[in-house]
């Protein structure tokens, strides 16, 4: 099985400048710096020193030889990369010194990546074998039809997100690796959980790796989730987080590890990225990631999971009497199908289930504690069918709710 990454490669131009130059305005530096950039590129590099054969296509102008040899320095095969006439595509970075910065993009060479020269790429590869994209080259939908057709293996990262993504049939894809932004821009929730939502009720078969900055990321494959706190690390440029991830992710999808071992390996290995200063020189190699891993301790993500069950239970311990699934919808901001599911994801149980346990527990509270007559205690935690929730209380208590009252005084009185 071979991996051909085929993406962009970059050249960024970083000015330094006491400021970003306005309108009519001319300013003059000799502070620039050059870094070699593109994701394609930087997934490419991430997928060597991640310990894969990777073969990195795409196009690069005159002016990418630096690209060329740190590609193949770090590993990568650049046998069928094509050196197309013109520019390289490259970044013009202005940055002030507070730090701020404009920037603007030629794609060159990443735009000439035509659709001859793509069925030239696939030609040298054929079924399983697993082809990776971004969206930083022209012709992206093409290349995933046709590689689609060959019987390639697709891993897609829809970054930078533009409305044309939308057209694209994800039912040909094996994989898409998206972050929070490029989640909520396709599926249009907010949340990341209503996004899980989304893709699981939307794209049941394709595997979906969503990455979620500091807070980890959740992977859907064959129908389960599965999230991976971030490791704790002192961030200092989160440049290549995504792209390095995204390189483990298909390394280790190409040695046949295990869903949990891709999580925590390019977790691990994104957490060394933010920690070093550049995106190709920040990304770390197998060795560096295996060397720290058992040193690494996760980030609580449990943090928001435990925030939310509070929020559910003070719902519920506010309102027992009229609390209904929309309502503590409403309250959370999701839609009542995605609170179903975190409900059952939190506590173990469905709504209403979870709903009446609460109720019979403050009916049992209610009977020893206030001299409520039964009725009264009923209505007042919820039920208009007495005779239901009699039933419901003898099944829990194993006593009706008279009994119950008594027996237990009887006991305290002892
Ligand atoms: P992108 O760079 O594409 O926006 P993310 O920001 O989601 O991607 O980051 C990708 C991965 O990098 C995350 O899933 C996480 O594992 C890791 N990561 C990102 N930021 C941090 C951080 N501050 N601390 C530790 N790990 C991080």
């Amino acid at each position: 099985m071979k991996i051909i990454n085929l993406g962009s490669c970059n050249i960024d131009y970083v000015y330094s400048l006491d400021h970003i130059v306005k309108v009519g305005e001319t300013e003059a530096t000799d502070r620039l710096e050059i870094f070699p950039g593109g994701k394609g590129l930087n997934q490419s590099i991430a997928i060597a020193r991640a310990g894969s054969s990777v073969f990195h296509a795409g196009c690069v102008g005159r002016d990418g030889g630096l690209l060329v040899d740190l590609l193949s320095e770090s590993g990568a095969d650049v046998s069928l990369l094509q050196t197309v006439e013109g520019q390289n595509g490259h970044a013009i970075i202005q940055v002030d010194t507070k730090g701020n910065n404009a920037i603007f993009l030629f794609a060159g060479s990443n735009a000439m990546v035509s659709k001859d020269y793509i069925e030239a790429v696939l030609s040298h590869f054929s079924e399983g074998d697993l082809l990776v994209l971004q969206n930083e080259i022209s012709n992206v939908d093409y290349a995933i039809r046709r590689a689609h057709k060959r019987g390639l293996r697709i891993v897609f990262n829809p970054s930078p997100f533009r409305d044309a993504i939308k057209e694209i049939d994800f039912g040909m894809l094996s994989y898409l690796i998206l972050n929070e932004v490029e989640a909520a821009a396709i599926s249009g929730c907010e949340s990341p959980e209503e996004a899980v939502h989304f893709f699981r009720e939307h794209y049941p078969t394709l595997g979906v790796m969503l990455t979620l900055g500091e807070d980890g990321c959740v992977l859907i494959e064959n129908g389960r989730e599965l999230w991976q706190s971030a490791f704790c690390v002192d961030a200092v440029d989160t440049t290549a987080a995504g792209d390095t991830f995204t390189g483990y992710f298909v390394s280790e999808l190409a040695k046949g590890s295990d869903p949990k071992t891709r999580l925590k390996i390019a977790c691990a290995a994104s957490a060394l990225a933010v920690s070093r200063k550049g995106a190709a020189p920040s990304i770390p190699t197998r060795g560096e990631v295996l060397s720290v891993l058992s040193r690494l301790t996760p980030r609580d993500s449990h943090q928001k999971d435990t925030l939310l069950k509070r929020k559910i239970d003070e719902y519920l311990d506010g309102s027992l009497a009229s609390a209904t699934l929309s309502g503590l919808a409403k309250k959370l901001g999701y839609s009542s199908a995605y609170t179903g599911s975190l409900v059952k994801r939190l506590v173990g149980d469905s709504f209403s289930k979870y709903l009446q346990a609460k109720r019979l527990q403050l009916a049992a509270n209610l009977l020893l504690n206030t001299d409520l007559s039964v009725e009264d205690v009923i209505r007042q935690v919820g039920y208009e069918n007495q005779s239901f929730f009699r039933k419901r209380f003898q099944e829990k208590y194993g006593k009706s709710p008279l009994q119950f009252r008594n027996r237990e005084v009887c006991q305290n009185e002892q």
